[in-house]
């Protein structure tokens, strides 16, 4: 049943007049479009595309839709081939291509031309160029399609692939590396070729592939290849598309400068700010030092030295100095501490320019200074013997 209906389908194509004609036919389905088409025709498996060249049967009946036959045990390859229809369509396209080429004046057309290692579908000659148009119905990669552009360059001008099928990956790698991609349509109903363009375009925020075409009376062709008011068109778009596109990334490498000298000019702040807060605490540590106090005239020490250490050091132990010795100063000012106990321990402590003698002594209260220096030096009311 499968291979029956199949080989149905496969068997509506033929070509016109010899096995070596280049006028393809598909059989319409109506029997009387058939009728008109048979007349005193006579109808072959094309040689060109690789079929046996035996005579064909064009059998109308009122039961099976309009087909071609084989003769009985006649052996053909081309019956067999998937792509039988495919190489119909193909020579179709070829020859509707030549026909609208030959109309132009200065235009001439050759098929299948050998050009190096490979061979163009239609190459096209104008009054001064030479155009290689493929007709692409058939899987083909990225990377084979330029290699055969590169072969064809060569001698033509320029190369132009017309795909057929969306899903080709050289017309989908092709559309998003230039923004556009020539397509080709056969009708075999109205024996019509249509040529359009695939091309990206913005609608809204995204990106959309849109179509346009028209039949190739639309189309001229000159040293750059084809040409027509749909790609004008589609180049166009994709032109806005692209300058859209190269807009919004400066646009977000701007933000992004901003953005980034923003936070530096933060960081700078805060580190200044930071330095600035440093020097005003530092600077209030050395002038509560050098305040003396009042009553204690002659008696408090006269300087404080420089402390020796590390920056880490001298800063840390500098600030265990100040509050250690504001406090001494303050309770000798109060009179909680008696002068005589007092003021020794204040001379002593002047005497400490060690950063690590101020960050070892870890004392909380000025009591504890009081005590390690009369356990070192003994107090005024018991004297160390
Ligand atoms: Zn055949």
């Amino acid at each position: 049943m499968d291979s029956e209906s199949t080989s149905e389908r496969r068997d509506i194509y033929a070509v016109l007049g010899s096995p070596d004609s280049r006028f393809p036919v598909e059989a319409p389905a109506d029997p009387k479009e058939a009728r008109r088409l048979k007349g005193g025709n006579s109808f072959y498996c094309s040689t060109a595309l690789g079929g046996c060249g035996g005579e064909l049967t064009f059998a109308i009946g009122d039961v099976n839709i309009p087909h071609f036959r084989h003769q009985a045990g006649s052996r053909c390859s081309l019956i067999s081939s998937k792509t039988l229809a495919d190489r119909y369509t193909h020579l179709a396209i070829q020859e509707a291509l030549r026909a609208w080429i030959e109309t132009m004046p200065g235009f001439s057309c050759r098929l299948e031309v050998s050009i190096e290692s490979g061979r163009t579908d239609v190459l096209v000659t104008g009054p001064s160029f030479e155009v290689a148009l493929e007709v692409q119905r058939s899987a083909l990669s990225a990377r084979n399609a330029l290699e055969r552009t590169a072969v064809y360059s060569h001698r033509a001008n320029a190369v132009q692939w017309l795909y057929a099928f969306r899903d080709i990956d050289a017309y989908k790698a092709e559309l998003a590396d230039r923004g556009w991609s020539l397509r080709i349509w056969y009708g075999w109903a109205k024996k019509e070729c249509r040529i359009g363009v695939s091309y990206e375009t913005e609608t809204g925020a995204e990106v959309e592939i849109k179509e346009a075409g028209g039949p190739l009376t639309d189309w001229d062709i000159s040293f750059r290849g084809l040409d027509s008011v749909h790609l004008r068109k589609a180049k166009a778009a994709v032109e806005r598309l692209r300058a859209t596109e190269r807009e919004r990334r400066l646009e977000q490498a701007r933000e992004e400068a901003a953005r980034e000298a923003a936070e530096k000019a933060r960081k700078e702040a805060a580190r200044l700010r930071h330095i600035a807060d440093q020097r005003a605490a530092h600077e209030s540590l050395l002038r509560a030092l050098q305040h003396t106090p009042e009553g204690l005239e002659n008696k408090w020490p006269s300087s404080w030295p420089q402390l020796k250490g590390s920056p880490g050091q001298v800063s840390w132990a500098e600030s265990i100095r100040a509050r250690a010795v504001a406090l001494l100063r303050e309770e000798l000012v109060e009179e909680w501490l008696p002068q005589a106990r007092g003021v020794p321990v204040a001379r002593w402590l002047a005497l400490q320019s060690s950063a690590a003698f101020w960050i070892h002594c870890r004392f909380n209260d000025t009591f504890a200074f009081v005590q390690a220096y009369e356990h070192q030096f003994g107090s005024p009311w018991h004297p160390q013997r």
